[in-house]
């Protein structure tokens, strides 16, 4: 057995295939997230664990090391890089979901060696999904927020290379970078495919990063959810998804919105529909009754002789379009209840009223 089980920390058995344990990982790494459990160390540290772990039993081939390794499988491997407190998220895709971010870190682990990539290359876009309460929705919100994201590796400046690290020449190109691919009769210098343009191969991978040249770094933002989010709107904050490498610029990280269902309140854009009961009585005769809006308690005149169905609308009791503005309506919806069990009394009145309805008609 090996120092740490896996299997344990995801609660599956040695035999569980890849979508088991996939499906453990998500379930466990959504329960222990840090934005669930805020300033909570021990789900922190579990929600280490069940990534590290993850790192290893959701990939097929470093399953099989540790598997067939035990203990051994340890020594070679520095979970989430040096003294980071990286995890990969790369199937956290609930939460986050990352377009082009952390699988890269992964591959750095055990891949080994420098990249040798040079032209520059966008960072990833990162999703964060947010619940906000109707009223928030109305007011809009300050809220802080951690993630994850990649930034540029300090240890390397970005470029993945041990600072004064050794390499070799390269031999298909000699070191130039650029080989003769010829054409006919013409004789076109290309990037050397085996050295990426560099010139060298073997390049020893930066202790920090692996060699990916970037890491995943925790960042905490304070961020303004505009009024009027609905839910599936997005806010773009520029430049906070992952780092772009080679010059290129960072991602963006999209903050997408779900509003919560509010109990007897539906929304439909700006508009928002309340239904509001009512008795026979009340329906015949009218009333003023309290009725709920998203700022609170309105009061509202039901004219005698309203019928079931019936909407009234309360203008200006709606939600704004996203960023502000004037408001929408609110409408309530009239349900006459129909009262089931009455005694014979009752029945009584109600006979004499269709009586007093039939001959006024
Ligand atoms: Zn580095
Ligand atoms: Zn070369």
């Amino acid at each position: 057995m090996a120092k740490k089980d896996y299997y344990r920390t995801l609660d599956v058995d040695k035999t569980s295939t890849d979508t088991e344990i996939k499906k453990a990982f998500r379930k466990l790494a959504r329960k222990y997230h840090p934005d669930v459990n805020p300033d909570n160390k021990e789900a922190e540290a579990r929600f280490k664990g069940i990534n590290e772990a993850y790192e290893v039993l959701g990939d097929p081939e470093k399953r099989k090391q540790y598997d067939t390794m035990g203990d051994r499988f340890f020594d070679g491997f520095k979970p989430g890089g040096s003294g980071f407190e990286g995890t990969s998220y790369q199937d956290f895709d609930n939460i986050f979901r990352g377009r082009g971010g952390f699988e890269d870190i992964l591959g750095g682990m055990f891949g080994g060696g420098a990249r040798q990539r040079s032209s520059p290359v966008r960072g990833g876009d990162l999703q964060y999904l947010m619940e906000v309460d109707l009223e928030e929705a109305l007011t809009g919100k300050k809220v802080d927020i951690s993630f994850y994201h990649s930034t540029r590796c300090t240890g390397c400046g970005g470029k993945g290379e041990k600072p004064g690290g050794r390499s070799d020449a390269c031999s298909s190109c000699g070191g130039s970078g650029t080989i003769a691919a010829s054409r006919g009769i013409f004789n076109i210098p290309q990037t050397c495919p085996s050295c990426g343009g560099s010139g060298r191969v073997n390049i020893e991978a930066c202790d920090s990063c692996g060699g990916k040249g970037e890491l995943p770094r925790h960042e905490k933002l304070n961020v303004k959810i505009p009024p009027g989010v609905d839910t599936g709107s997005r806010i773009r904050l520029a430049g906070k998804g992952n780092a772009g490498q080679n010059g290129g610029p960072n991602g963006d990280l999209y903050i997408e919105t779900k509003v919560r269902v509010k109990e007897g309140f539906r929304r439909d854009g700006q508009s928002v529909f309340v239904d509001i009961n009512i008795s026979v009585p009340q329906a015949i005769l009218g009333d003023s009754i309290e009725v709920p809006t998203i700022d609170g308690k309105a009061s509202m005149k039901i004219p005698p002789g309203t019928q079931n169905g019936q909407k009234f609308r309360l203008k200006g009791k709606g939600l704004p379009k996203m960023g502000g503005g004037t408001r929408g309506d609110q409408y309530l919806v009239i349900k006459v209840e129909i009262p089931k069990d009455i005694d014979d009394d009752t029945k009584e009145l109600v006979r004499r009223l269709d009586d007093k309805i039939k001959r006024k008609g």
